[in-house]
């Protein structure tokens, strides 16, 4: 774990509501701690998995989520547009992520939505568990095992055959709408012979969208880079059908925030690096009133900053736990 990505010392499992290029503003409940996957992906915003597993276990209590969520649903102006299972891992290692999902939907009528690498789907348990949500948001980079290995680099016991079978199984037994998230990276998977091949496999897995990205922010590794736009729509062309490229910004409103900022930036800046022009948009403050805001911050060591892309990102840093008040 990077120390920069440590968990505040009283967790917040609700965060948002964050703007969202695909799900609007969306209100996000994490289900791991900093940072549990199946993967490693080269591209991952969160930087590097510090804990790489299969086991599948609570890892946290459901009381303190639930109250966090019923807290927050009754402070905001608004209805979010979704509740997002998503955050600092893979949501679906959480084994009682399907009693979390009967618990929001007992709690409100907002849709559900679980974004997830789509890695644990071959088991029967996570197929039944995500059954109750309205939008699952599973990710396919890879057509073959090699670049599988290359790219999101898995854990070490998880076969991509595996992987892929639990897509289309869950296609088969799942009634919602699947939306399937691409990741391109120029140099790795964007040739056209690969992008023709991962056709044939989405066409197998019949997502009712398939949406197309590439690293915008920060990556694990430097040598993840974005494709052009160029590029990508031609990426886009090759995989035709319901492909369509994510746009670059969301068009949803700022969040109304009750209260001091401060904490809801840096429950975001834990799990998303942003840029200025992100965190003004995210939150409706002007961006020289953000900035001023995240100089305060920085000094106080909450927050760090790199440079991806031409662009000052965001994130939390070593000493975010002290300025994070305790969770509600
Ligand atoms: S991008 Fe998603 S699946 Fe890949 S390592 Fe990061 S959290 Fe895990």
């Amino acid at each position: 774990m990077s120390s920069s990505n440590q968990p505040a010392s009283s967790p917040s499992f609700v965060f948002g509501p964050v703007p969202s290029r695909r799900l609007g503003r969306s209100l996000g409940i994490d289900l791991v701690p900093m940072k549990t996957c199946t993967y490693n992906c080269i591209y991952c915003q969160l930087g590097r998995t510090t804990h790489p597993t299969l086991e599948r276990k609570p890892y946290i209590p459901e009381e303190p989520v639930i109250r966090q969520l019923e807290t927050k649903l009754a402070t905001l102006s608004s209805a979010p547009d979704f509740i997002t299972f998503s955050g600092s891992g893979e949501p679906t290692l959480n084994s009682r992520i399907g009693d979390f999902i009967a618990e929001v939907n007992r709690l409100t009528t907002v849709p559900v939505a679980v974004l997830t690498n789509g890695s644990l789907l071959h088991h029967e348990a996570v197929r039944e568990a995500l059954q109750a949500a309205d939008v699952v948001i599973p990710s396919l980079d890879a057509a073959h095992p090699s670049l599988f290995q290359l790219i999101n680099r898995p854990h070490h016991s998880l076969s991509f055959s595996h992987v892929l079978q639990g897509l289309k199984k869950f296609r088969n037994e799942y009634a919602g709408e699947i939306w399937l998230e691409v990741m391109l990276c120029r140099g790795f998977n964007d040739d056209e012979q690969h992008v023709e091949k991962l056709r044939s496999e989405i066409e197998k897995i019949a997502p009712n969208r398939v949406h197309l990205n590439t690293v915008v922010r920060p990556p694990a590794e430097e040598f993840a880079f974005p494709l052009t736009r160029e590029q990508m729509e031609k990426a886009v062309q090759i995989l035709g059908g319901n492909a369509e490229i994510l746009p670059p910004e969301c068009p949803s409103p700022a969040a109304k925030v009750h209260g001091p900022i401060d904490r809801e930036v840096l429950l975001l800046l834990q799990r998303r690096p942003c840029s200025l022009e992100d965190l003004s948009r995210a939150f409706g403050v002007p961006e020289k009133d953000m900035a001023a805001a995240l100089r305060k911050l920085r000094d106080k060591g909450a927050v760090a900053y790199n440079v991806y892309n031409r662009t000052v990102f965001y994130k939390a840093g070593q000493k975010i736990g002290n300025n994070l008040s305790p969770g509600r």
